[in-house]
Parts: structure tokens; sequence; C-alpha cells
């Protein structure tokens, strides 16, 4: 492979395809590179799924205003993308007065960085708010939101791909030279060649940095971990709760986040680590998130819990600093065309369009393309047979007999949805990415029931053998072969 690209992109994350989606409004050659073997393989695919509103951020700084920024402009996206969202309010819980002021002291700078709606509230407003909720009072956020990651990423590279840019899964950067006015980027399957280089490379943007000769930044990977309980969401809590915060924390605390397919999240707690990719579980840390959730919801059961999930933080800031440090959005100055995203943590997903179209300006001014104008940003998500009427469900079953076979029962979704999973626009084949677009083994059975199912229906409509099915990435080869 020897492609030449105006843009090339390192990272297929939120930020990465928000990039590639915003660069594809011009009349640009757009490359995204990726080691994983989907997108949202990184930080976009395990995080809290909340849209934040850009209160915890210190004023003044990017994090602050491309906070604000992505929050303001995230409800009509998902409109533009088809990803599910839902304005659902946040809840920060008190239990004393110090707490209370913690709190206070946070509305006042939710106000400075330009935040509206943010309210002190009692304890009988807590808990009309949400009724199971322990807690002295709170602060209200009306404008924090739910979505889901994963399909908005996969809805940006979508369309990017719709609109021109082009996806290239299963290369990771090992190498980038200057080559004349182009860089020359050496990935595990070959070289891509391009005049601007983004570096979107999430835990590892400051190895890419380094690469192209920019040594001085270091990410410590912070890890997060997650319960996630069954549909409970409904029963118990409508709205995401989140403790006060404590100063030199490097996450949030842990919280209790509704999921938009209904579920509760439990975490994330913050461990620093030495692998940036260790999404290791540990019971103990298990036990610790269950505690912090039944001190904000006295009613929850363990029984509720049905599996397990971490994530790692790109921090810029040591273990010993603690905190936060700003986002690095910038052009290098010591290597023109070299644009450097460094430290995208929380809240990048929220700030993923916001920070898309500082780095597209940066482009347009060293490129300055044309515009492109057949660029269409809407895009079309499956079709969710269960959130249908009983009328409009007759209907597709009559254009479509696979609508009428269930295969995941926990949650309902038919054939259809999974083989428009496997069609999906990336080429990706793998069970994760199945289970994300069309939300298969996510239920309590865990992929118990319709998991070999789905692997039929890839072999007997798609002619893969099982024994290449993977998991997510290559090695993670579920089977053996056929046994009956
Ligand atoms: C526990 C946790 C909770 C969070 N909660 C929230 C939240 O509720 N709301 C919010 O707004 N934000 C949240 N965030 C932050 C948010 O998830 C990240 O800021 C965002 O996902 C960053 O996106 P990204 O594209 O920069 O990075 P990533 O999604 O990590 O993408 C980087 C990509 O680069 C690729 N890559 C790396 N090295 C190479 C290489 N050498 N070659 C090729 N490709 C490479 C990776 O495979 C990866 O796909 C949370 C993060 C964590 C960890």
């Amino acid at each position: 492979m020897n492609e030449q690209f105006d843009v090339l992109v390192v990272g297929a994350g939120a930020v990465g395809c928000a990039i590639a989606r915003e660069l594809s409004r011009s009349q640009l050659r757009i490359g995204v590179v990726d080691k994983g073997c989907d997108v949202a393989a990184g930080a976009s695919g395990r995080n809290s799924a909340v849209v934040h509103a850009g209160f915890n951020n210190k004023p003044g700084t990017l994090m602050a205003e491309l906070c604000v920024e992505g929050n303001e402009n995230f409800e009509a996206l998902c409109a533009e993308l088809d990803v599910p969202y839902k304005k659902t309010g946040k809840l920060l819980v008190a239990f004393d007065e110090a707490e209370m002021e913690t709190l206070e002291k946070l509305l006042r700078q939710g106000e400075e960085n330009g935040c509206k709606g943010l309210r002190m509230v009692d304890h009988a407003a807590v808990q009309k708010l949400a009724p199971n909720v322990g807690g002295f009072g709170g602060l209200y956020s009306p404008n924090t939101a739910i979505f889901d990651p994963f399909l908005y990423t996969v809805a940006l590279a979508e369309n990017a791909v719709y609109n021109g840019a082009r996806f290239f899964l299963n290369n990771r950067v090992v190498a980038v030279k200057k080559d004349g006015d182009l860089f020359a980027v050496t990935t595990s399957q070959g070289v891509f060649k391009t005049r601007v280089l983004v570096n979107a490379a999430g835990m590892f943007s400051d190895k890419i940095s380094a690469m192209v000769g920019v040594d001085e930044y270091h990410i410590y990977p912070c890890r997060g971990e997650y319960l996630i309980l069954d549909k409970i969401a409904n029963d118990y809590l409508t709205i995401p709760v989140y403790p006060a915060p404590t100063k030199g924390n490097s996450g949030l605390g842990i919280h209790l986040t509704p999921t938009i397919h209904g579920n509760l999240l439990v975490g994330p707690n913050a461990e620093h680590i030495n692998d940036h990719l260790d999404y290791g579980t540990v019971s103990k840390t298990q036990d610790e998130l269950f505690a912090a959730a039944q001190k904000l919801l006295p009613a929850l059961q363990r029984k509720d819990v049905i599996g397990a999930f971490a994530g790692t933080r790109p921090k810029l800031a040591s273990p010993e600093e603690g905190g936060f440090r700003d986002f690095v959005i910038k052009e290098e100055p010591s290597v023109p065309n070299f644009i450097n995203l460094v430290g995208i943590e929380s809240p990048g997903m929220t700030a993923s369009m916001p920070i898309a179209k500082r780095v597209s300006a940066m482009v347009q001014g060293i490129l300055q393309p044309a515009p492109n104008p057949d660029f269409c940003g809407k895009h079309k998500n499956i079709i969710r047979f269960a959130e249908q009427t009983p009328e409009r469900k007759a209907e597709l079953i009559a254009q479509d007999p696979d609508y009428g076979e269930v295969i995941c029962r926990c949650q309902q979704i038919t054939k259809k949805e999974i083989c428009q999973a496997i069609e999906n626009p990336l080429g990706v084949k793998t069970i994760s990415g199945i289970k994300y677009r069309a939300w298969p083994t996510t239920g309590r059975c865990q992929g118990g029931y319709c998991l070999t199912r789905i692997v039929e229906i890839l072999e007997k409509e798609y002619g893969v053998r099982v024994e290449d099915v993977a998991y997510r990435d290559e090695g993670s080869e579920l089977f053996a072969g056929r046994v009956k």
C-alpha cells in the first residue's frame, strides 16, 4: 500500500472521526488510520457516555470552552447523525454542608464558563429529581445529557466515508518521516504519504508526537472501571447522579449513570496504571464501586450487576500532580503542517466536534481547499425493530421477513438488524463491531443465547469461516471449529 493524501488522521476515535467528517466538507483527500479493527477502539468506546455541561473545567481552559460549545450543539448533531441522545439533566449530591459549599463553587465556576440553568437544590428537590437517592442537597444541571458514544463515533466515521474520506483499520503507525513537503507515515500495512498530518491517537498521542519529532509530552494512563447493571434505570434512576468532587481527583468521582439503552452504569474509579491498554477489571474495585453507588442509591442490589468494563484516560497530569491538565490542540511550530492533539481526556466526547472544527480551521489555513459541493451531513442509523409501533413492525416484517426473526432475546434484536450491522460501510465483521452497532449480546444473558446464532449468520450469509470470527482484535478468534 502506498497512498497519498492531503490530510491523514492518526486515530479513529470520536475525535479523529469528527475531524475526518468535518474535513469532508472540503475537497480534500482524507485518510484515517487506526491500529484497531474498528472505530472507537480506545476511550471513545469506553466511557460514561455523558454529554457534560462544562462546569467541572477550569475557566479559561480549552476544556471548558470546547465542552460548553460541544454541549450546546450536541443534540442537533445527534439528530443529524441519527444517534440516540437524551437530555436527562444531572444531579450532584452533597452529604454535608462542606460538600454543599463545594457544589456552590462548582456552580459559580460553571456560570463563569457559560453553562446555563445551573441551580442549587435542597433535599426535597433532590428527592423529586431522583426519588431513590439519598443526600443533603445538591447541584442540578439541566443541560447534561446521555448518548451512545459508540454509535456516535460510527456515525461520524460512516458519514465521513459517505463524503469521501477513507478509513484504514488494522493499521498501526510505527514510524513517521519527512519526505520533502510530505510526511511518510509507515503503518503495519504500508506507507501513507500526506501533506498535513493530524495526531488524534489518544493514549498513544505522545508516542506519535515523538515519532514526528515533538518529544515534549508524556501520557499517564489512568484506568476507570465500571459495573454494568441490568435494565433497571426506569425503576431506579433516570438522571445521572454524581458525588461532590474531591480536590486532586483524576476523575469526576464514582457516579451512577442511566445509559441510553436503559441500563445503569456505576463508576468509574481513577487508578494510575503502567499499561496504556490495561482494560482489566478487578473484584476489589468492583466492591468499592458498588459501595460508593449504594451510598448514592441505597436501594441498589448486587444481583443487578450483569457485567463490568474499563477505559483508560490519556492524562497529561502525573499521578503526583493529580487533577486535570488542559487539552493540547495546536499546529506544532517546530514541524510545519503537523497538528497535534494530546491529553484529550474527559470531556473529550462532548468536545469532539468543537475540537474537529478547530482542527479543520487549521487545515483550511494551510491548504485553502475548495468546499465540497456534494457534502451531506445526514446519516441514517439501523432501524431498531423493538422501538417501532405494532403497525410499523408489521410493515417491516412484510417488507423483509428477517425482521420477524429475533436473534437476541434479551434485547429483542432481529436478524435484519444483525445483517445491517454486518453490512456496515467500514467493512467490520467482528462480534464487538456487530454488538455495538445493533446491540445484541448486551442483555442479561450476555450473549449466551445469541452469540452462536450471530456466528451462524456470518457463516451462512456472508461466507465467513467460524474459525475466523474474532471477538474484537486479531488474536481474539472465538472458535476452533464446529463440533456438531
Ligand atoms: C473512564 C472514562 C470516562 C469518560 N467519560 C466521558 C464522558 O462521560 N463524557 C465525555 O465527554 N468524555 C468522557 N471521557 C473522555 C472521552 O472518552 C475521551 O476524551 C475521548 O474518547 C477521546 O477521543 P479520542 O478520539 O481522542 O481518543 P480514542 O477514542 O482513544 O481514540 C484514539 C485512537 O487512536 C488509535 N491509535 C493509538 N495509537 C495508534 C497507532 N500507533 N496507530 C494507529 N492508531 C492508533 C487507537 O486505536 C484509538 O482508536 C471518558 C474517558 C474515560 C477513559
